[in-house]
């Protein structure tokens, strides 16, 4: 048995973001194959959504439901436990990836060669910089033709705003892709197209000027790569990996997923230098990962799509202490104890019972209803993590009752899709009508789907536009221009789940006008503000 801390140490808990077609899959596939979880590459399961056709996204959605592992995949490597968590590239679930970052300790981007940094890597990226979650960046499909690497370094810095340093660097590319130089280790690796290639294959090169490059990769080759690295030191600061933890730097790899090229370098370095479980802030304190008492926090709720069995999945990150099975703890929202008798731990493409979780490591709690996302288990303490902002939905819709008689089964089904995080449901001010906000419209169909297979009500839409959802800070509400404010504005005004105040604004006009003539009302465009 290892002690606690040597467990904690051991843990890589990171989720992979791109666009989606950059190539996310094809890498945590090989990735797993590295650590040796699964024998033969097309194992890991594709989840993403090629068409937008809602059959499709509902067959994409049943699958999901009975194979929820592929949520969380985790496989041991060179002894460090490593656990990659599902972000989801598609944008209409940009809200379950942003939901997922508050749960990992470090990301991978992958960016395509041709098509360099595209609109899902911008969001993506900034979210994390938000945060100041450690980045590595893998630049992916080098054998084929694509950007020069200067140019695409330069994308990173100015449309993603990081501060990068190439760790690798590609000599030639597509027809004439010859290889890595591996800068970090002082390396080179040449392509030959073999998915099968291993470690042997790299040759230690210490002196660039060495004739045994000349020899390896050919004399205009081994001249422009020497060029290259002069410009790379000239240009970049040396990897220091303090500022890649402090999400300073983001050290950068260039391969090829699909030809396990270049994967090899970038796993061993994400397992040397990426964090172990980090502190994590809860409204009342900073909880550090060795603490001994037990805290965690839902970030995702899968449900199953079984409409027979209303079960869900609660994923639960663990920050401090271990999670036994069996042993009670605090829901501290609802204030009351709960045992779990089957935990889920998550292996490989598999889920499976497991006795004991560690910091960094995501269990899977059966419930039939219990946890909302943002839910804290402690062991006694009244800690409630902070982290789990809802920004403004894109979508808005009036959702009304279809069919009187399942009024009860309407509203059940409603505020549990809430708590999933399926969408946003706002109840306004003047008239109580309930509407919902979604990332994108085809949560619509898949809410209307859902309350009629598993809850067995019907419900219909109705227009009502608004441009932004915009929460609004009550910590200035008794002067009079708040007061005017909510007159004013009664019309727009509504309560959010957690009976926050929303102003929804109709358009971006109004919204300006709104900021210009009510200086001293705060609005803001996520739901967690200081
Ligand atoms: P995701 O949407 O980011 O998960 O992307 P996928 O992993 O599904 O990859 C999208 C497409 O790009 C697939 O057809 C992959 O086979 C292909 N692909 C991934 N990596 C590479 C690569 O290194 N080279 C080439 N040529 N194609 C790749």
């Amino acid at each position: 048995m290892m002690d606690f801390k040597t467990e904690i140490q051991r843990r890589r808990t990171f989720g992979i973001i791109s666009h989606p077609d950059a190539g996310k899959t094809t890498l945590t596939e090989k990735l797993l194959l590295f650590g040796g979880a699964i024998q033969e590459a097309g194992a890991v399961k594709n989840n993403k959504i090629k068409k937008t056709a809602t059959s499709d996204f509902m067959e994409i959605e049943r699958q999901r439901g009975i194979s929820v592992a592929t949520s969380v995949l985790a496989f041991i490597y060179n002894d460090k436990k490593i656990n990659i968590l599902d972000t989801p590239g598609h944008k209409d679930f940009a809200e379950d990836t942003f939901r997922t970052l508050t749960a990992v300790d470090s990301v991978i981007v992958v960016i395509d060669v041709a098509k360099g940094v595209e609109e899902q890597t911008v969001k993506l990226v900034e979210v994390c910089r938000m945060r100041n979650i450690p980045m590595l960046v893998f630049i992916n499909k080098l054998d084929r033709e694509g950007k020069d690497a200067f140019d695409l370094l330069d994308d990173l810095e100015q449309k993603l705003g990081l501060k990068v340093t190439p760790l690798s660097f590609p000599i030639g590319m597509g027809y004439d892709f010859k290889g890595i130089y591996n800068i970090y280790e002082k390396n080179v690796n040449l392509f030959s197209g073999d998915s099968k290639k291993n470690i042997e294959d790299t040759i230690a090169i210490d002196d660039l000027q060495s004739p045994e490059l000349t020899t390896l990769i050919g004399e205009k080759a081994a001249d422009t790569l020497r060029d290259d690295l002069e410009l790379v030191n000239g240009v970049y600061p040396e990897f220091n990996k303090e500022a890649y933890l402090k999400a300073e730097q983001q050290p950068v790899f260039f391969g090829s997923a699909l030809n396990n090229f270049g994967v090899r370098e970038l796993l061993d370095c994400f397992i040397n230098i990426a964090p172990p479980p980090r502190p994590k802030l809860a409204e009342e304190r900073l909880v550090d990962s060795n603490e001994k008492e037990l805290s965690g926090f839902v970030f995702k709720i899968h449900a199953n799509m079984d409409p027979k069995h209303r079960d869900r999945l609660a994923f639960v990150k663990i920050v401090s202490g271990t999670f036994e099975r069996n042993k009670p703890y605090l829901h501290v929202r609802q204030g009351k104890k709960l045992k779990f008798s089957s935990p889920n731990a998550f292996f490989a493409e598999k889920k499976e019972i497991v006795d004991i979780s560690y910091p960094g490591d995501i269990v899977g709690l059966h419930d039939t209803g219990n946890f909302k996302i943002g839910d804290t288990l402690t062991e006694g303490e009244q800690l409630n993590y902070k982290g789990i902002p809802s920004f403004s939905p894109e979508h808005f819709r009036y959702i009304n009752n279809a069919d009187p008689l399942k009024s009860k089964q309407l509203y059940k089904g409603i505020d549990q899709l809430m708590d999933e995080g399926v969408a946003q449901l706002f109840t306004l001010e003047l008239n109580g009508r309930k509407v919902i906000g979604t990332v994108g419209a085809l949560q619509f169909e898949v809410i209307q789907y859902r309350l009629e297979h598993e809850y067995g009500a019907k419900c219909s839409y109705e227009n009502f536009p608004v441009h932004k959802a915009c929460w609004v800070d009550q910590s200035n509400n008794k002067t009079d221009e708040f007061k005017e404010f909510i007159r004013v504005k009664q019309k727009f005004l509504a309560k959010d789940k957690k009976g926050q105040l929303v102003f929804l604004a109709d358009s971006s006009f109004s919204l300006q006008m709104t900021q210009q003539k009510y200086s001293n009302v705060k609005l803001h465009f996520t739901s967690e503000f200081d």
